[in-house]
């Protein structure tokens, strides 16, 4: 028999209280966060899509794991398996244990940067970027044009414009480029798969030239999943095996272990040249701690390693991106604009569809997800003129190229009733689409403006 019910392929054995609320009492908490999601504490929400970063649920067997941590400074027990479980993933010799993603990229790039460099990506996610730029370099995105349109349907949205990428060779200079850096998934593009064909093209060009190319592979398990579904020379490989066959194209990865490795807190950097391993290991014990643990406990590091490994079950990546992919269906399907095809970790709505009534400058992304919070206790975030919008001379707003609200899902935490809910509460949101008003920037910080500012609704 053929089912059709997404059944998580996991029983529940420890579970966590959601605090239910009604939609008066979350009038009265949204108000007191002055209508940012962020400002609301955790138990005033009752689905919290906020991130998927750190939000994953670990197994029994992970958290047998953090019992068995061996806390010993140096050579712990755990930092082996850690590195055995990395280094037979990546085939890479050097591992470099971070306490998250941005601390390996802080140490790596600081390394290869400085003024007078360039970083090339499909797109580089902020944290990525920001640390690229405070070492003086600068970063390019070249993601394929298709990319920038939401409702167009590709197999491989996060790829590399490789015509792109030959001809800023030819412009800068092999020698100026710091790395070719390719995202799996292309986060902020969406969550959109990259394909093999595609990164076999760009190691063979930055072989050529004698460049440097480093997989940001938060997500590189979902990615191979994709490649499994939509390449089809990959259809009978496992995704691990594909994930494998990608890291081996890269001279180098860096990891936010908060994703695709099933932990909240860990990182690594992973590289096969021995000169660049000791220059960021030189950089690993001034700023992040010993070689043989990084930024991270014995325990952290034995979760990691049993994190990586459970992460390629077959049955876990196939619930996962189904799951995803069930929601962003059903919402495209109850009219909701969506980018498409749906991504791996999250639905991206497009509010200025949603809300063509309210102008950019009244933040129609903010709008979405305050309706979201009021009518179903969803916590999501705003990408669009709130987070990137900047203003120009005359104090008039320059907005973002779009306005997404994204639903990031936590890996392994919400069932599907769950997601029926998130379903039915845009149901409700469809119909109150024309009494939703925007939103005025009352009070607002200087960067980063997302986390902070403060908004009163017209
Ligand atoms: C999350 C993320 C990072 C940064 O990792 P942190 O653990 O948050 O520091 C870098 N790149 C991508 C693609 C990410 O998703």
């Amino acid at each position: 028999m053929h089912h059709k019910t997404i059944i998580e392929p996991f029983k529940i054995k420890s579970v966590e209280p959601i605090q239910m609320s009604t939609e008066a009492q979350r009038e009265k908490f949204l108000e007191k966060a002055h209508n940012n999601p962020f400002l609301l504490d955790s138990d005033q929400v009752i689905i919290d899509f906020l991130t998927d970063s750190g939000t994953s649920a670990m197994s029994a067997n992970q958290w047998a794991g953090i019992m068995r941590g061996d806390e010993s400074y140096a050579g712990s027990s755990s930092w082996h398996a850690m590195e055995n479980a990395v280094k037979s993933l990546t085939g890479m010799e050097f591992i470099l244990p971070t306490h998250q993603g941005r601390a390996a990229e802080r140490i790596i790039y600081s390394y290869l940067g400085g003024k007078g460099k360039t970083f090339i990506s499909n797109t580089h996610f902020d944290t990525t970027r920001a640390n690229i730029e405070f070492s003086g370099a600068e970063a390019i995105d070249i993601v394929i044009p298709e990319a920038h349109d939401p409702a167009l349907i590709h197999p491989f949205k996060g790829n590399m414009d490789l015509g792109k990428l030959v001809q800023l060779i030819a412009e800068k200079g092999a020698k100026a480029i710091g790395a070719v850096i390719l995202t799996v998934t292309n986060n902020s593009g969406g969550g959109q798969p990259v394909s093999m064909e595609n990164a076999r093209e760009i190691s063979r060009i930055c072989k050529a030239n004698g460049i440097l190319f480093l997989l940001d592979c938060c997500r590189v398990a979902e990615n191979a999943y994709f490649i499994k579904m939509r390449e089809a020379a990959y259809k009978n490989k496992t995704s691990r095996e594909i994930a494998v066959e990608l890291f081996s194209l890269a001279d180098g990865a860096v990891m936010s272990s908060k994703k695709d490795a099933l932990v909240n807190m860990g990182g690594f950097l992973a590289v096969r040249d021995k000169a660049i391993a000791e220059a960021c290991s030189n950089l690993l014990i001034i700023t992040e701690g010993f070689t043989t643990y990084g930024g991270l406990s014995g325990r952290d590091m034995e979760a990691l390693a049993i994190g990586l490994e459970e992460i390629f079950d077959p049955n876990y990546l196939e619930y996962r991106i189904k799951s995803t992919t069930y929601l962003g269906e059903h919402l495209h399907k109850l009219g909701v604009p969506v980018v498409l095809p749906i991504g791996g970790h999250a639905v991206y709505i497009d509010a200025k569809k949603l809300y063509p009534h309210i102008p950019v400058t009244e933040y129609p992304g903010q709008a979405l997800v305050c309706e979201l919070y009021l009518k179903g206790g969803i916590r999501t975030v705003e990408i669009g003129s709130v987070m990137f919008g900047k203003y120009d001379d005359a104090g008039q707003l320059i907005p973002a190229a779009m306005e997404l609200v994204r639903l990031a899902i936590p890996r392994r935490v919400y069932t599907q009733s769950h997601i029926e809910y998130v379903i039915e509460t845009f149901s409700e949101i469809l119909k109150d689409i024309p009494k939703t008003r925007g939103y005025k920037i009352t009070r607002e910080p200087k960067f980063l403006r997302h986390f902070t500012s403060h908004f009163e609704k017209l």
